[in-house]
């Protein structure tokens, strides 16, 4: 992060470009919804007098979301835009990364303290995109140690060449130190919750979580004891809900002993060209012109005692006629 080069108040207003297909509107929104969720930053909607007066703006910096052939960029931090800077975003996934530099947040895999870690073979870099491969200088506003599962992470592809043995490593799964970077860099803790005495331990910090004032821990520490306890293990019913249903396989197999689910597979055959990501957690087999599901299929509804399905929104696969009670069917 540079210095300066944040957003007054976590206040990032945005629009989108007039030609962004409703595709794209989603996936941002989505990926906003992220740094509301577990930071101060609040993306809002840029409609110029009326936002700098309901968000006391003095300046006229925002943000514009919109989609440049394939390409996946953002500007990096607030660089006080009165046209709108640039923000390219492509997939929900890749909205969170591009809007983290947006943020001001820098690559991960270029933290200054990932030297330690990997070695660079830059004799299988392209030069051209050298730079974002490059480490980066400490400059003291973002200290933490090298987090090989952040969303600032390229994937697994992108490194497909250079660490083979660090891909298993990339997940996107922890995205908590991009969250202490982000709340600490736009002060969410001095401007929104400065009143609050909790204090948090264990590398947790105070700052909004869900609108309250609340410390973010650690993965599997608790926020209500200040991160100074693991969270509480619950423990739930290991019976599965009512009913005659399939769901798809994890490639680790069904849930259980294979007793309560029974298998099956469905192929569909395609024109080719198809691909899988890096990291594919479905069974099956997966060819360039042919995809076949493994599912785990409960198909003996005798002694069924489970649990009714809990109300929510989700997709089953429906097996015989019917569908278990509470669910709708869709063909
Ligand atoms: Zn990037």
């Amino acid at each position: 992060m540079t210095q300066g080069s944040h957003w007054p108040r976590g206040i990032v207003p945005f629009d989108f470009n007039p030609s962004l297909s409703d595709y794209y509107v989603k996936e941002a929104l989505a990926a906003m919804t992220k740094f509301h969720k577990y930071t101060c930053i609040r993306f809002v909607p840029w409609v110029k007098e009326v936002t700098k007066a309901k968000y006391d703006l003095s300046l006229e910096s925002h943000v514009t979301i919109t989609k440049k052939d394939s390409t996946c960029a953002a500007v990096q931090g607030n660089v006080r835009s009165a046209s709108g800077q640039f923000n390219s975003c492509c997939s929900r996934g890749t909205c969170v990364h591009e809007l983290g530099h947006t943020l001001g947040l820098w690559h991960e895999h270029q933290n200054p303290w990932q030297d330690d870690v990997m070695k660079k073979d830059w004799a299988k870099i392209d030069l051209v995109d050298g730079w974002t491969y490059r480490t980066r200088e400490p400059h003291g506003l973002d200290v933490y140690q090298y987090d090989t599962a952040s969303s600032m992470h390229y994937g697994g592809s992108a490194f497909k060449i250079l660490y083979e043995d660090l891909r298993p490593l990339i997940s996107f799964s922890n995205q908590y130190y991009m969250y202490k970077d982000t709340s600490t860099f736009h002060s969410c803790k001095e401007h929104y919750c400065s009143g609050v005495s909790q204090q948090c331990h264990n590398d947790g910090f105070l700052t909004l979580v869900d609108d309250q004032c609340s410390c973010l821990c650690p993965p599997g520490l608790d926020p209500t004891t200040g991160c100074t306890t693991v969270v509480k293990q619950v423990t739930t019913s290991s019976q599965w809900p009512k009913g005659l249903y399939a769901i798809m396989s994890p490639s680790t197999g069904c849930p259980g002993n294979n007793e309560e689910f029974s298998r099956g597979s469905w192929a569909h055959k395609g024109e080719g060209g198809n691909s899988i990501s890096d990291y594919f957690n479905l069974a099956g087999k997966f060819e360039s012109d042919t995809f076949e599901y493994e599912f785990c299929v409960k198909n003996d509804n005798s002694g069924s005692t489970g649990p009714a399905w809990e109300t929510g929104r989700y997709c089953i696969l429906r097996v015989g006629g019917a569908c278990p009670d509470g669910m709708s069917a869709w063909d």
